[in-house]
């Protein structure tokens, strides 16, 4: 596998029967020849995925860690570098739909990743959950509609994630607010216009200063390593089924795209931090207990952090409108959809033109009830 460009042939993506292309098909499981059907069962591997310790890592183990060369084309638009499949001429950016010039291709050396999930939800499901999806959305333009109709507009591209377990100590000081109630007096009105004063309950805060230490283990924090797509929409296609993780090969990738990781181990260290320091905040606020908490410092140490890099299955959707990209993802494994969304300005406008003239005939009736009993109280 080393030194060999992901988008040749290698001998054992060859179907066995025709010699034709496998591809990986998540449907079933199996690679499956694009000539003859033959279907071919990927040999399981019982090697259990390792972390890699992090700090010995960083000071320069590198040698230790299986690197793997891949051709990749960079899209001029948004700077994506993804792969690209076998014997193809012409390609779009399944991040932007942009043509990509394939002459531009180069080789990166990459970490191997150790794991992946493999695709289990095939085009057509997708398709039909980002349709399913789609309807539920108010004001969606019609060219979306159909565009989400149309087979073959959702790319199905292996995202990169490097994931961190870690052991936190924090250290806090804040303040616990327990609630007390007095009572007040309180001049009211009552409905003759008198004033009266009566004694009413109000809830205060009392705040007593507070330290302490939490601890956690951390396990699988995942941080996508692409920039290339927004973290929110990334993030919100979670969970994946981590524990089902398989160990790397690079056959459930033929068929499929892959991105490269652009952002490096300790760059994704950042990330997994700030997401590990929700976690921690919570359970802070746990540990000051009481009505209420503040949290005045928080100083965190991280121990035993290990690190893999993984590969997730993304179906992506591209959409131009209006000059803009608008980008679906689809979750490979669960079908879960999340995506920034173009709104129908011809849409809204007809929706605040209906409600206007609804709103003139309510009016034009109540007018007309009024007037009517008026009219029959004069009588
Ligand atoms: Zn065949
Ligand atoms: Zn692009």
């Amino acid at each position: 596998m080393e030194n060999q460009p992901t988008n040749a042939i290698t001998d054992d993506l060859a179907c066995p029967n025709c010699s034709g292309p496998l591809r990986f098909e998540p449907s079933k499981n199996k690679l499956v020849c694009e000539y003859c059907q033959t279907e071919v069962a990927i040999e399981g591997s019982k090697i259990t995925i390792q972390e890699i310790d992090y700090d010995q890592y960083i000071n320069h183990v590198f040698e230790q860690e299986e690197e793997v060369t891949v051709t990749v084309v960079d899209c001029q638009t948004c700077g994506a570098e993804t792969t690209f499949p076998p014997n193809v001429s012409a390609m779009n950016c399944p991040f932007c739909s942009s043509s990509l010039v394939l002459q531009n291709a180069t080789q990166r050396k990459l970490m191997q990743p150790k794991g992946l999930l493999p695709f289990s939800i095939e085009q057509k499901k997708a398709l039909a959950m980002f349709q399913q999806w789609l309807g539920t959305l108010w004001f969606a333009p019609n060219d979306l509609l159909n565009y989400a109709r149309q087979e073959g507009k959702l790319a199905g591209v292996y995202i990169p994630y490097w994931t961190y377990d870690s052991q936190t100590q924090s250290h806090y000081t804040g303040m616990r607010g327990i609630n007390y109630v007095t009572y007040e007096q309180q001049t009211v009105r009552d409905a003759n216009g008198n004033t009266r004063t009566q004694t009413v309950p109000v809830t205060k805060i009392r705040w007593y200063p507070v330290s302490g230490n939490v601890r956690l283990a951390f396990d699988d924090i995942l941080v996508v390593a692409s920039t290339t797509l927004p973290n929110e929409y990334v993030y919100a296609i979670e969970p994946f089924d981590l524990p089902e993780l398989a160990p790397f090969n690079p056959k459930y990738l033929s068929g499929f795209r892959a991105e490269s990781y652009q952002k490096n181990v300790k760059e994704g260290l950042g990330d997994a931090k700030l997401r590990m320091d929700t976690f921690i905040r919570q359970a802070v606020n746990r540990d000051i207990g009481g009505d209420h908490q503040q949290i005045i410092t928080l100083t965190t140490d991280h121990y035993n952090i290990t690190f893999k890099h993984i590969l997730l299955p993304i179906w992506i959707s591209a959409f131009r409108y209006n000059n803009k990209v608008y980008r679906f993802l689809i979750n490979g494994r669960t079908g879960k959809v999340s995506g920034e969304r173009p709104y129908s300005v011809i849409k809204i406008a007809l929706a605040v033109i209906l409600g206007l003239l609804i709103l003139g005939a309510l009016i034009y009736f109540f007018e007309i009830r009024n007037n009517s009993q008026y009219y029959f109280r004069v009588q």
